[in-house]
């Protein structure tokens, strides 16, 4: 089952008399239940691939489709209604309110959805989500008294909340030492193992070499990676 579909998708950006070509004809396809890397370095386009796949841009030539549906050429409210209900999007800056609780941060999503939930279910929907994070009992702290580490986990609960077609993590790990790192990595591994389709972005190749399916863009071309033998066999 296909979740997310590019094809030919081209980004050129125009500034005064020079044209930067930030993405060149990518193809790329994400099934249900896929772990995706993409890697590559600084400047070779993976902030405008990610802008274009959580529709915060439109690409300037091709095909996008999100579960069937044609999203490369949508006005900027079709494109913020279907962000919301399909996008799940995991940031490098927690993005968490202070002022709020735990719970509330991630009721947000659902509490901003025109289809209105019953207070019972978006109760039932936070703590399963919170669940999947082991944050349960941290519901009713406020982000900032949290360490980076938990706070990431709620950011990805939130992320989770809405039942999104695909989670995007854009450098989960970039504000967080090594080993708070990792355990952010485990996490989103024990999210995919359970179901949940997650596209992540990374310049660090020891998180981009975990994942099931690997792109790797080189000055806005993309290449797949052969699959590495048995990724996801834990030692022992
Ligand atoms: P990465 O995230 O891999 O560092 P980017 O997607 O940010 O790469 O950038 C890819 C290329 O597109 C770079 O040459 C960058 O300068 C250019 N670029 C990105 N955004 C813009 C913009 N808004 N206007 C002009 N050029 C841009
Ligand atoms: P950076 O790439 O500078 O490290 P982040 O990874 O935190 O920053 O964020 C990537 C970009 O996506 C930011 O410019 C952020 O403002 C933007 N963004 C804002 N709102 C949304 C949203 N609802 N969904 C996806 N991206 C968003």
């Amino acid at each position: 089952e296909i979740k997310i579909q590019m094809k030919n998708i081209s980004k050129v950006f125009e500034t005064e008399d020079m044209e930067t070509h930030a993405l060149k004809d990518v193809n790329l396809t994400i099934y249900k239940g896929d772990y995706v890397s993409i890697s590559g370095p600084s400047g070779c386009g993976k902030s405008t691939l990610l802008s274009l796949l959580g529709l915060l841009d439109m690409p300037t030539s091709g095909e996008y489709m999100i579960e069937g549906m044609d999203v490369a050429n949508l006005s900027l409210d079709e494109a913020a209604k279907i962000r919301n209900s399909k996008i799940g999007f995991v940031f490098q800056s927690f993005n968490l309110i202070d002022q709020i609780s735990v719970f509330d941060n991630v009721a947000l999503p659902l509490r901003y959805k025109k289809d209105k939930l019953s207070n019972a279910e978006i109760e039932q929907r936070v703590n399963k989500c919170l669940e999947m994070v082991s944050m349960t009992h941290r519901a009713q702290h406020k982000p900032n008294q949290l360490s980076g580490g938990q706070q990431q986990r709620i950011a990805i609960a939130r992320a989770l909340v809405a039942e999104p077609a695909i989670l995007f993590v854009d450098e989960a790990t970039g504000n967080l030492d090594s080993s708070t790192g990792d355990q952010i990595m485990d996490v989103l591994e024990q999210l995919n193992q359970n179901g949940t389709t997650i596209c992540m972005v990374t310049h660090e190749s020891r998180y981009a070499d975990r994942a099931t399916t690997q792109f790797r863009l080189l000055d806005g071309e993309i290449l797949t990676l052969p699959n590495p033998p048995a990724a996801k066999e834990e030692p022992g």
